[in-house]
Formats: C-alpha cells, sequence, structure tokens
C-alpha cells in the first residue's frame, strides 16, 4: 500500500460526506485557521529565526502578517464568489437559463518552498478551504523546524481528514504525487515543476505551477535613478535575495548607469549594513546554495562580496559590468548577489529579454509611460511593476503568476478562490415548450438528399 493513500483515502471519504462544502463550514475552517496560527504566531517565529535566521519584524510581515490579510479579505467576500453565477441564454434556447456553479475539485495537494516557508504552504490553503476541498500540506524539508510549526498548526486547527500537513523531503513528494489528487498547487523551481506536472499528468490532475526565473529590473535613462536604486535594493536584499520575485539582474541605460551603481551603493549600506555586521543579515538556507552562490560572486565587485561560511551568510553584493555570459546570467541568483548590465538603446534591451525564458517579474524605471507600456507590451512575463519592485504581490486584486518557464495558473484573493474552484456550467431547460426542429426529421432530410 502507498505510503499516503490511506490519509487521501479518509480524506477523500470526509469530502464526499459534503461538509467541507457548506459556506458555514469553510468560514469557520478559515477562522479556527486564524486561531490556530495566533497560538503558534511566537513559536512560528523563533521557527524561522532558527531556520534561516528570519528576523521577526520582517517575518511577521512577509509571512504571517500576510496571511491573516489573505485570511480576512476572503472571509470577507467568500459568500459573494461562491454564489452561484446566472449567465445570459441566447434566443435560440428560448425558455432555458442558464447558470454557472461553483464546486470544488476535491481532495488538494499543495507542495510549497523554503524561502517563505509559512506564506507558500498556508497562502494557498486559504484559497483550498474557501473553495471548500480537502488538503494535504507538504512544506519544504529545507526550513524543518517551520515544517513542524505547520503540523502543529494543522492538528490543532483541523482532523486530518480534513487537512494535513506531511513533514519529508523528495521520497515524500514522490509518494505524494503518485496518488490521484483532482488539484496539485505547487511552489518551487521550473526543474521540479516539470517533475510534478509529469506526475499529474498520469491521472489528469489539474495543476497550478507557481515557479521562478530571472527577472529583470530596467531602468531607463527617464527614471527617477535614485528612487530606482532604492526600491531596486530593497526588493533585491530583502528575505538575502531569496525571493522568487525579487530582481534577479539590472539592465540600464548606459547613460545614467553609474549614477544608479553610485546610489545603490548607498541604499544597500543604509539598510543592510549594520545588519550584516551585527550578524542579524538573514542567512542562505543551506550549504548548496550558500556554495553555489559564492561561485557566482566573479568579476567587478562594486559593493560586497564577503562571505561568512559558518553562518551561511553573504553580504549584499553589487557587480557592475556584467554580461550575459557572465556566471549569474545562466541560472535564477536566489540570492544577496545583484548583477548590473548596461544597455544603448530601450528597443535592444526588450529584444535581449525576450530571448530569455519568461521571467516570474519584470520591473520597468521609467517616468514616461510610453516607455513603460512599450516594455509591458513587448515582453512576455508573469506581472511586475513600474516603478517599483515585489510590491505588486501584496495587492489582493492583483492575480500572481508567472507563465512558460516561471508557472502557468495564478492565485491570491479571488484568484485563489477561482483556482481551487470548478465552473459547472448547467442549462436549465424548459418543459413548456419543445420545438420540432431540433430533432432529425426524416421527411425533411429524404427531401434534402
Ligand atoms: P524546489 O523546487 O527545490 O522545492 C520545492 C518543493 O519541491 C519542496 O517541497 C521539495 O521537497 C520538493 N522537491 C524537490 N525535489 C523534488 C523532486 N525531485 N521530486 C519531487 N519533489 C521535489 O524549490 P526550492 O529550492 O524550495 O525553491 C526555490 C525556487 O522556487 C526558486 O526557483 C523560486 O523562484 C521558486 N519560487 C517561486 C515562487 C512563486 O510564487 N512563483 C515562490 C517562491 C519560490
Amino acid at each position: 500500500m502507498k505510503m499516503y493513500e490511506s490519509l487521501f483515502n479518509r480524506q477523500k471519504q470526509f469530502y464526499q460526506s459534503g461538509r467541507t462544502k457548506t459556506l458555514s463550514f469553510r468560514i469557520e475552517a478559515l477562522k479556527q485557521l486564524k486561531r490556530s496560527i495566533r497560538y503558534y504566531e511566537s513559536a512560528l517565529l523563533d521557527a524561522m529565526e532558527k531556520d534561516f535566521n528570519k528576523g521577526r519584524a520582517e517575518a511577521y510581515l512577509t509571512e504571517i502578517g500576510y496571511v491573516y490579510n489573505e485570511i480576512n479579505y476572503t472571509m470577507k467576500h467568500l459568500e459573494e464568489w461562491a454564489e452561484t453565477k446566472k449567465v445570459k441564454t441566447p434566443a435560440t434556447h428560448i425558455g432555458s437559463t442558464s447558470k454557472i456553479y461553483k464546486e470544488p475539485y476535491g481532495v488538494t495537494l499543495i507542495i510549497a518552498p523554503w524561502n517563505y516557508p509559512f506564506n507558500l504552504t498556508v497562502a494557498p490553503l486559504i484559497g483550498a478551504i474557501s473553495a471548500g476541498n480537502t488538503a494535504i500540506l507538504k512544506p519544504s524539508e529545507h526550513t524543518p523546524t517551520v515544517a513542524g510549526v505547520i503540523s502543529n498548526i494543522m492538528t490543532l486547527a483541523f482532523p486530518e481528514k480534513y487537512v494535513a500537513s506531511v513533514e519529508g523531503g523528495i521520497e515524500t513528494n514522490q509518494s505524494l504525487l503518485s496518488l490521484p489528487f483532482n488539484y496539485i498547487f505547487y511552489t518551487g523551481s521550473s526543474h521540479v515543476g516539470r517533475i510534478v506536472m509529469e506526475s499529474a499528468a498520469r491521472h489528469l490532475t489539474p495543476v497550478t505551477l507557481e515557479l521562478g526565473g530571472k527577472s529583470p529590473a530596467i531602468v531607463t535613462k527617464h527614471a527617477d535613478v535614485k528612487l530606482a536604486a532604492k526600491r531596486i535594493v530593497w526588493g533585491k536584499f530583502l528575505n538575502a535575495g531569496q525571493t522568487c520575485v525579487a530582481p534577479d539582474f539590472v539592465y540600464a541605460d548606459a547613460k545614467i548607469k553609474k549614477k544608479l551603481i553610485h546610489h545603490m551603493k548607498y541604499y544597500t549600506e543604509k539598510f543592510y549594513a549594520e545588519a550584516f555586521k551585527t550578524g542579524t543579515y538573514m542567512n542562505i538556507v543551506n550549504q548548496n546554495h550558500f556554495e553555489r552562490l559564492r561561485g557566482l560572486i566573479q568579476g567587478n565587485v562594486v559593493y560586497g562580496g564577503t562571505t561568512r561560511p559558518a553562518t551561511l551568510t553573504i553580504e549584499p553584493t553589487i557587480i557592475d559590468d556584467v554580461d550575459f555570459g557572465h556566471d549569474a546570467m545562466q541560472e535564477e541568483v536566489f540570492g544577496p548577489i545583484l548583477p548590473v548590465l548596461q544597455f544603448e538603446s530601450l528597443d535592444k534591451a526588450i529584444l535581449d529579454i525576450r530571448d530569455l525564458p519568461d521571467p516570474l517579474a519584470l520591473y520597468v524605471f521609467t517616468d514616461r509611460k510610453s516607455e513603460a507600456k512599450n516594455v509591458i507590451r513587448s515582453i512576455p512575463f508573469g506581472g511586475g511593476a513600474v516603478n517599483d519592485t515585489v510590491f505588486h504581490l501584496v495587492n489582493p486584486h492583483l492575480p500572481f503568476g508567472g507563465r512558460g518557464n516561471s508557472g502557468m495558473g495564478k492565485y491570491h484573493g479571488r484568484y485563489s478562490f477561482d483556482t481551487f474552484t470548478h465552473e459547472k456550467s448547467i442549462l436549465h431547460q424548459t418543459t413548456c415548450i419543445d420545438f420540432p426542429f431540433r430533432y432529425p426529421d426524416s421527411k425533411l432530410l429524404g427531401k434534402a438528399i
């Protein structure tokens, strides 16, 4: 018997009882989730500190506070989202009405990465619960203390037959992926995204894949350069660069690059130097990633470059004069190293970025609306911002997701509910009239022949 088959079957049975589908059950489940998170809030902050030295204020803001906001927003709008929707019916269907019924998928699987280990496990769960599904969660094995607290939160809030958290590594994932889930929501690397999709294909299970990629920050000669520098380094070095939508590299107009780097150095020093000096700057999640990142620090390092193997910390680092052949440009950096490239014309920069796999995010800094529009319309990417970084992520009215190499599907706010919901279309036909012309008529057919 497969390792998690019994848990899966218990969830299936519970789902089929119909209990998870009522609105009152779903609202109560969201309330219960919030209560349980509150109970473990302090343990959760300790766990994030233990797993990768994540500061409590940053952890609260980017992980716990974010999740509370999503729960509150969902509870406020759920009744409206879950309503059966009446739609138009063409005149050819006279006498009938058409409706879209909102239906959960059933038993869902949520696989999460380590970089925002709580947020990226629980934010999709809010969607799964709100739509009326059951869920099995698989937090990352690279942040094991957080994974343990997530298990405690779920055990306190829910019976396993409804929501369960499973701890473990790749074998655990493989075992889970062999089961016929009704929906899989995966966040992580593009490499593992392919494995998840292949496994899902065996059961024709629909998937959402929230993946990564090299997200550019384009700075044109018409940008507010000082502000661009400030917002780029903030978004980049937050969470020690281990953010899926962090600007991966800067692509700047040659005319303003020197000034931009000057301000980037100033703000990096201002925001992060003290934390790095005193050992409170977040560390890299494990030895492998630390070694990988250390190898990327090459060339004209204009800020930072210090690495501390004992604590797996890397100083926020800016590298100037980088080209597309540099090692840091071969894969997503996913750490506190920021390569800076320069372009002579914006049109050429657009072509260069279009040659790369579709990024998850793209940022363009310019005060010219026409330039921003040109970039947005010419390059395929998941989502992003004009004159900012990362912030688009926390607007519940904006769907969040990638395309191509950076993923498929979307979530946040209403889009999370929609992701975990099947829209069942129903035509309610009248029995008062029955037009004969829709049926085969042997006399008419004979004439036609
Ligand atoms: P990862 O893909 O290595 O791991 C994610 C999950 O996949 C973990 O739970 C892990 O146990 C599992 N996994 C790993 N190898 C597996 C295998 N061979 N078979 C089955 N399961 C396996 O990703 P990561 O290193 O934890 O996260 C970093 C990546 O995630 C980056 O590329 C980043 O951009 C991306 N990311 C994307 C988003 C987003 O919302 N789009 C958010 C955060 C991170």
